[in-house]
This record gives structure tokens, sequence and C-alpha cells, in this order.
């Protein structure tokens, strides 16, 4: 959860000594409409103004006017799954953010349209056959044809071909044509370690730009620096998959574009050699000895789309030119999305017990207890994070990251947008107690918050923050 951070500035309206005003916290952009966020945080506490000058304290809001004597924050969550009031606020920021990256606004200017981009998928490799949806065009071909219309035989003598038309929303996808061909261990473990992956990933790639471009890396960071925003997303299988927006810029602070030689070819070819370089051996710290000798990279291949003038070649599984607005939806999805399979547990697992009352397909709770077991339990000596993330299938990691000078951050967004409702609430400026402009140099705002609890007291409010969240999504 978001730590909550409240600030609050007096309003007008206020004169010396007068009563409370229960609204008056909630000007801030912070606080919550108690029927929408589903989760929202309670606090008591008061706000006071003094006078620097006179040291005349005025007590300008206090909890204890509220209903219930609290004050309702919103709880921030990004999880849809968890609160879909806040992670719709925190998708709407997502779009502005990859937007802004791709045309600019936001304080990066237009020209970065101009800039070397692309919009790259970097999946995992095969864990084992598993049902699939394989698409050419418009046509959808058979799953795992027969060959010579002879079924296909695994090692463990099932039948491992499948000619089926997969639907889109096949519940069959992703599923394994055999469990005991299907590494399992692997798969958890390339989950875990997805993140490594990416970070080694965003290390070489910088390397691999230079020596393409016949330059020492000293020379290239001072004429070119790699930007980019990523989102992590589960494919049908269970198995984390990353798509990135990755643009060069010129070093510094003002998006300028770095000397023409770097092309957007130039960045795909640099990208498809670092991920290919990149490759994660488990340190004898975290030794798997279940898989001994495990090296995990990412998949054979990168599909990479340049994105050039606000238009991306066509995202994965469409042929058609898009506009960027539909990679800027995409990542914004799939930054608010977790693990929503049915049956997939929304919280950590705490026994073995747990496994016993799964209800999701039998693909994922294999995949659930595989990391169960390869982090030990709550016993073992191995590593704790498998427990830990065993129900999002070895994934700990975020689902949205971003590097510096991207384009704009989540904080600016969010410190804009509480401005713009108090611009809209105070037209003519903030006043103090006193009536006057408000000017800190003159007085001072002191917020005494303390922690009163979560979440709505009764089940009955939850439902109503529930039913007017869909409300709100549907309009
Ligand atoms: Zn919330
Ligand atoms: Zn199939
Ligand atoms: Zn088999």
């Amino acid at each position: 959860m978001t730590a909550a951070t409240v600030t609050t500035a007096p309003g007008p309206d206020q004169g010396p000594g007068a009563p409370s005003r229960p609204d008056f916290a909630r000007w801030e952009g912070q606080l919550a409409d108690p029927g929408v966020c589903v989760h929202p945080v309670w606090l008591t506490g008061c706000i006071d103004a003094i006078d620097l000058a006179t040291g005349e304290l005025a007590r300008v809001y206090d909890t204890a006017a509220e209903p219930g004597g609290v004050l309702h924050v919103v709880c921030g969550n990004r999880r849809e799954s968890v609160c879909p009031a806040c992670s719709a606020v925190y998708k709407r920021d997502a779009r502005q953010l990859v937007r802004a990256g791709l045309l600019g606004g936001k304080g990066v200017p237009e020209s970065v349209t101009a800039h070397p981009c692309v919009f790259a998928t970097f999946t995992a490799p095969s864990f084992g056959p598993v049902h699939s949806r394989r698409v050419r065009g418009r046509a959808v071909l058979p799953c795992r044809p027969r060959r010579d219309h002879k079924v296909r035989v695994c090692p463990h003598g099932r039948d491992i071909s499948c000619p089926v038309r997969h639907g889109q929303d096949d519940p069959r996808l992703g599923r394994a044509l055999c469990p005991d061909c299907y590494d399992y261990q692997a798969a958890v473990l390339f989950n875990l370690h997805v993140g490594d992956l990416w970070r080694r990933f965003t290390t070489y790639l910088p390397r691999h730009l230079a020596r393409l471009a016949g330059l020492t890396q000293r020379q290239l960071r001072s004429l070119v620096a790699v930007r980019f925003v990523k989102v992590a997303e589960y494919q049908a299988r269970g198995v984390v998959h990353f798509h990135a927006v990755i643009r060069l810029d010129a070093p510094g602070a003002d998006y300028q574009r770095p000397p023409a030689r770097f092309t957007a070819a130039l960045l795909t070819d640099a990208i498809g050699q670092a991920a290919a370089a990149v490759a994660w051996a488990p340190g004898p710290a975290e030794d798997y000895p279940a898989c001994p000798g495990l090296v995990l990279r990412f998949g054979a291949q990168v599909d990479c789309r340049i994105i050039r003038d606000g238009l991306v070649d066509g995202l994965p599984g469409t042929g058609d030119k898009l506009n960027v607005g539909a990679v800027g939806n995409y990542i914004a999805k799939y930054a608010t999305k977790t693990l929503t399979a049915p049956g997939v547990p929304d919280r950590r697992l705490r026994s073995a017990a747990d496994l016993m009352g799964l209800r999701c397909s039998r693909h994922y709770r294999q995949m659930i207890e595989t990391a169960w077991k390869l982090g030990g339990g709550r016993t073992g000596p191995a590593d704790t994070r498998l427990c830990k993330w065993a129900h999002m299938l070895g994934y700990g990691g975020h689902f949205l990251t971003k590097s510096r000078r991207y384009s704009t951050t989540f904080g600016i967004l969010r410190r804009a947008r509480a401005e713009h409702r108090k611009a809209q609430r105070h037209p003519d400026g903030e006043r103090d107690p006193w009536g006057r402009p408000l000017d800190d140099a003159v007085v001072l705002i002191l917020k005494t918050w303390t922690y009163a609890g979560t979440d709505h007291t009764t089940t009955h409010g939850a439902e109503l923050a529930l039913a007017s969240a869909d409300m709100a999504r549907g309009r």
C-alpha cells in the first residue's frame, strides 16, 4: 500500500475561533471519497495555523467533527483487483506518463516524436509444449498440428499434438500439453529472476550500442542516453514477459535528439544483441539443487516495433500501424493488472495447508506448488522469496518501472492534480484563518495525524464502494 500523505493548508471562511469545518481537509486531492476507495485509511488529528508574528493559534480542522471522528484517506493501491478507484487514477497517470515520452507534453517537447524509439516485447523461452493461439495475418492456425496425420507422442506416452484453432478466451490456452514434460521449476525461477535479466539488459544495451556505432562506452555516454518505461504482463502460461518503450535521447535533462547516426534500426539491432547476451545463473547463495546448472535467458527473439512520428508498426497480434495512444493504453492496462486467473490466490500463502485449498487450473496450481517447494516452505534454508511470491507464480517485481527522464514522474502528476483541485476550490487564492492571502512566511501550518485503522467499518461500506467504482468505470 502506498503511504498516504496529507498536506493541507487552510482555506477561506475560517475566521479565528471559527467552528471546525468537516470538509476542510477534503480540499486536498489525496483525501478519500469513502464511497469510492475500497480500502480507505483512517486518520485522526487536526490542523492548526499559527500566526508567526503574534503567536496566535487557530485550529482550522479537527477530525473530531468528521462522521465517526476519523478522516478517510484513499489507499492509493495500484492493483485493479484490490481497489478499482485508486488503480483507475494510477492507470490514468501511467497512460499520461507513457504518452508524454512518445508525443511530448508534461514538460517534454513535441520534438521527442523524432527520436529513435521502439516498442519491444521480451518473452520467456519455452519450458515445454503448451496450448497456444497461433495467428498468421487474420487466420488462426491449429495449435500443434499432427505431422503426416500422426499424433506427436512425448516421452511420457502422451499425445502432445492439438489440432484446435484456439479462440482468444479458450481456457486451455497456456496449459501444458504434458505436465511431466513441462519444466515448472525453470518457469518459476524465470519469473523470480526476470527482473535480474532486465537489469542486466539495461547494463548491456549501451555496450552493444557503442560497439555497433564504433565508439567506446565513454564516447557513447557523451552522445546518447537510453530512456525506457517497461511493464510486466503474465502470459497465459503464467510466465512474465515485458513490454518496453525504449528511446534514445541526447544526454542531459532537456530531451534533445541524439546525433543522426543513432537510428531506430541501430537501436533495434542493439536491443536484439543485448537481450541475447543476457543470462542469469543463480549464485551459490541461491543455488537450487533441483535444477543444477540452471541458466536463465530471455526467449530467442525480441519483438521490436519502430515508433516514428506517433505511429507504431503494430502491436503483437495485429499487423496494422497504430497510433502511439494504443501503446500508452496497453502499458497503462498492464501497470494495474496482476495475475487474474480464476482461483489464483490474491494474497500470500501462509502454510502448506493453503496449497490444499487452491481452486485454480492444474497448470497454475503446479506453478504455485513448485514455487512453494523450491522456496523450502517456511522452514527450509532455500530462497524464501519463492514462498513469498508463490501466489504470483514466483514474480515479485514491480509491474511498471521506468528510467530517469523517460518523461514526467508519478509524483509530479499527483502534485499537479492536487494543485489543480486546490485552484478550482480557491479561484482567488487560498486564505489563512485571519482572512489574508496564505503566506508560509507569515503563518505556520501544523498538521498532526495519527493512524487509526483501515478499511470500511462494515462490509456494507465496502460493497457500496465497489458498486460505485463499477458505476464510475461504466461512465
Ligand atoms: Zn483505494
Ligand atoms: Zn491446443
Ligand atoms: Zn511428457
